[in-house]
């Protein structure tokens, strides 16, 4: 450890790292940049020990049409466009089934955001279906998969209120919506969200705050690389920090990297580097703490995903053996037991959870609605991860 290293431990620990010291982190470079890396490293380890979590789900895209128009987004469509989708109850069953059958324990369910507002087509498939919004449409497709196949619905719905909110916790135990980056600048001309009305910062931030008003156990992160600075990359981890000391239901931190891809509006913008992406993850670690739950997405990083242990991260998030990242198709989960594989190479046992954390589950306590509670447990181990590894192909 190197004297800088265990600076930075202790002003993490003592939360007297400020703004303008993270952002100077973010742009570390060489010994500097080792010392950030080592000093998140030890922090995770010394409140993690060397388990390295991830859960397996099925990816269940429930409807591919959205009133937004993200620049970076490869999912959404419009009506008429190839792909446009929105899976009727028996497909969203199948996909449900299909990852029962091979041991997943989490449906992950991605989704436009309110298309009907703005496609016809859209709210005339919601009636078809027998429901007026996507959110009703929602509720009861988590509450089928739940009822139907034992798998732990974990939504990512768009912005919502309270109300919608609430009935979502009722049928499933955890949800997540990312902030991406609390700056107004990213809805400006020319920015990446200029066209998504409900990417306005603080209707994102106001849907944390109520989820932690409402005991939600809630994911959330950035997205790297869409013209943030690295002021706003630290702004938004300190309104995420913020939002956590004030609830206590952030139970998980991704931090996602752009990648360009073709087709999109940003197709010519560059990708954010992996250097970048290490020094968010490293000052995420250090400003959130050695507790927080932090995660990565391997497949968005392949080959070199072992280096974001090294960074700080304790979570591989959601990998499917079963249908491929709906949101980034380009991009191939690993196989479980490689991701295993390269995370013993790096020293960390690999460690399957459900899509609820385990302090969520008994240590925090009002996080699971009592409807949910037995259909939890009885996947539960007694430390709250998933219960036995088990052995599929
Ligand atoms: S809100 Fe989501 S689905 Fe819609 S365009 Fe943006 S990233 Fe794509």
């Amino acid at each position: 450890m190197t004297d800088r290293s265990t600076e930075l431990i202790q002003k993490s620990a003592e939360s007297a790292l400020s703004a303008e010291e993270a952002t100077a982190l973010m742009g570390a470079q060489g010994p500097a940049m080792l010392d950030l890396l080592r000093a998140a490293c030890v922090l995770r380890d010394e409140a993690k020990g060397n388990r390295v979590t991830y859960s397996r789900k099925v990816f269940i895209p429930l409807t591919t049409l959205c009133r937004d128009d993200c620049g970076y987004c490869t999912f959404k469509r419009d009506p008429g466009q190839p792909g446009a989708k929105t899976l009727s109850p028996e497909e969203v069953l199948e996909i449900a089934r299909r990852g029962k059958a091979r041991g997943c324990k989490e449906a992950l369910f991605s989704l436009g955001d309110k298309p009907e507002l703005r496609f016809p087509e859209a709210a005339a498939e919601l009636a078809r279906f027998g429901y007026k919004t996507t959110t009703d449409y929602l509720v009861a497709m988590c509450r089928l998969v739940l009822e139907e196949t034992g798998l732990l619905p974990h939504p990512n719905p768009g912005t919502l209120g309270r109300h919608d909110l609430a009935r979502l916790r009722e049928v499933s135990p955890s949800m997540g919506v990312m902030l991406e980056n609390v700056s107004p600048r990213m809805r400006q001309p020319g920015m990446a969200h200029e066209h998504a009305p409900d990417k306005v910062p603080g209707a994102r931030v106001a849907m944390v705050r109520m989820a932690g008003e409402l005991r939600i156990p809630f994911t959330t992160g950035l997205l790297i690389g869409i013209g943030e600075t690295l002021r706003e990359r630290v702004d938004t981890l300190l309104v995420i920090k913020r939002l956590q000391e004030a609830h206590g239901h952030i139970q998980e931190v991704i931090v996602q990297n752009f990648r360009a891809k073709p087709a999109i509006p940003m197709a010519d913008w560059p990708d954010a580097t992996l250097m970048e992406l290490l020094r968010t993850i490293a000052v995420a670690r250090l400003l959130l703490g050695g507790e927080m739950n932090i995660q990565a997405p391997p497949n968005l990083s392949p080959e070199v995903y072992p280096l974001l242990l090294l960074a700080g991260i304790n979570d591989w998030g959601g990998v499917s053996p079963v249908t491929p990242d709906h949101i980034n198709p380009e991009a191939p989960w690993p196989e479980i037991q490689r991701l295993a594989q390269f995370s013993a190479d790096a020293g960390y046992a690999l460690r399957e959870r459900l899509c609820v954390y385990p302090e969520y589950i008994d240590r925090k306590p009002g996080f699971l609605s009592d409807g949910l509670r037995d259909a939890v447990l009885r996947q539960a181990d007694g430390e709250g991860y998933a219960l036995a590894e088990e052995k599929y192909a």
